[in-house]
């Protein structure tokens, strides 16, 4: 008799819980009717910092001929991949402590399908490696000799992305080995490590949303991650959700500043998820920022985090946490860089 008190009281515990999870669930079809209809033939890229503007021109190029986003955000974030300039992206990013450059990199398309790398050595196009781990496996995250061996036997070349300027940064770096991420944050130390303006910086990431003539979204984002890491560390940027989301329904958005920080609260996901329910890019934006400062309230006092995003509407949007933090845009009416506004 208690079995059965027992039983019933379970099936009756069940049933409620199946009824809270269904409303918890329903949010598809009972908000499918406030999900913004995307704009068609008013294709827009948009890109993390100043060095967004070139990389937008390669998407642009493929955007307004008609082309995929998926293609367009490959090809814009090659560009600062292959510029030996560019100190924290790809050829030319600066190396971990043990002197071997790593690359992380993921991409996002406008089906949910999504490819990542972690940890890559040797090959200049991280990006392309993970649109192949995307598009030519089952899996979405191959990291370090696996990710090299299966590059390779996808064809990509193997060569050394360690540039004189970084090895010679490196070298001196290793007089003192202090491990201190200084950020992307204009009043701040970083400076000390190169004064170019728009290269001053110890650790970037190029993230890009695009959105094609039909509507379509997709996303990349990549990164040599942060200068003199330990070997072996992986940021956010190839992390799904945290680096990089992407919801056709929806809108997209990336991440760029210290990537255990938005690990921790998954945050280019909590983005999208919040334009879901309703806000601008930009209030999405401020609101993960606000989430990583309420966390760690000190937090500002050492690093930089910046989020853009992008929806369906072609609204775009972008909010950091210290000054300093820019993303680029372009579409069939503007070309600009913006200066993000910020906590502090
Ligand atoms: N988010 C990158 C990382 O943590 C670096 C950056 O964007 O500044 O590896």
């Amino acid at each position: 008799m208690s079995d059965r008190r027992s039983f019933l009281k379970f099936s009756l515990l069940s049933s409620a819980l199946l009824a809270s999870s269904k409303t918890l669930l329903a949010y598809h079809p009972a908000n499918k009717a406030k999900l913004p209809t995307a704009v068609k033939d008013q294709p827009i890229v948009i890109s993390t910092w100043d060095f967004g503007r070139e990389a937008n021109a390669g998407a642009w190029n493929v955007l307004h001929t008609g082309g995929r986003a998926l293609d367009a955000v490959e090809a814009g974030v090659k560009i600062p991949e292959a510029d030996p300039e560019n100190q924290t992206v790809g050829y030319g990013g600066r190396p971990d402590r043990d002197g071997r450059v790593t690359l992380d990199a993921s991409i996002m398309d406008e089906n949910g399908r999504c490819g990542s790398v972690a940890c890559l050595e040797n090959i200049m196009h991280a990006i392309s490696v993970a649109r192949a781990v995307m598009e030519k496996t089952p899996h979405v995250l191959l990291a370090g000799d696996g990710a090299l061996q299966f590059a390779l036997e996808h064809g990509f070349k193997k060569e050394n992305l360690l540039t004189p300027k970084s090895e010679a940064e490196w070298k001196e770096w290793l007089k003192e080995s202090k491990y201190q991420p200084v950020m992307n944050v204009e009043n701040k130390t970083h400076r000390s490590i190169d004064d170019t303006p728009g290269n001053s910086r110890n650790h970037d990431t190029i993230g890009m949303l695009a959105m094609d003539a039909k509507g379509d979204m997709s996303g990349a984002c990549t990164t040599s991650g942060m200068a003199f890491k330990m070997h072996g560390r992986v940021g956010d940027s190839p992390i799904i959700g945290a680096g990089l989301f992407v919801d056709n329904e929806v809108g997209g958005a990336t991440a760029t500043g210290m990537g255990e920080e938005v690990i921790k609260i998954v945050g280019s996901h909590l983005v999208v998820e919040l334009m879901r329910q309703g806000m601008t890019p930009e209030q999405a934006c401020r609101a993960a920022v606000e989430r990583i400062n309420h966390k760690n309230p000190e937090a500002y006092k050492n690093f930089q985090i910046g989020f853009i995003a992008l929806n369906k509407k072609g609204q775009y949007g972008g909010f950091a946490l210290q000054k300093g933090f820019s993303f680029a845009v372009r579409s069939g009416k503007e070309e600009k860089i913006y200066t993000a506004k910020s906590l502090y």
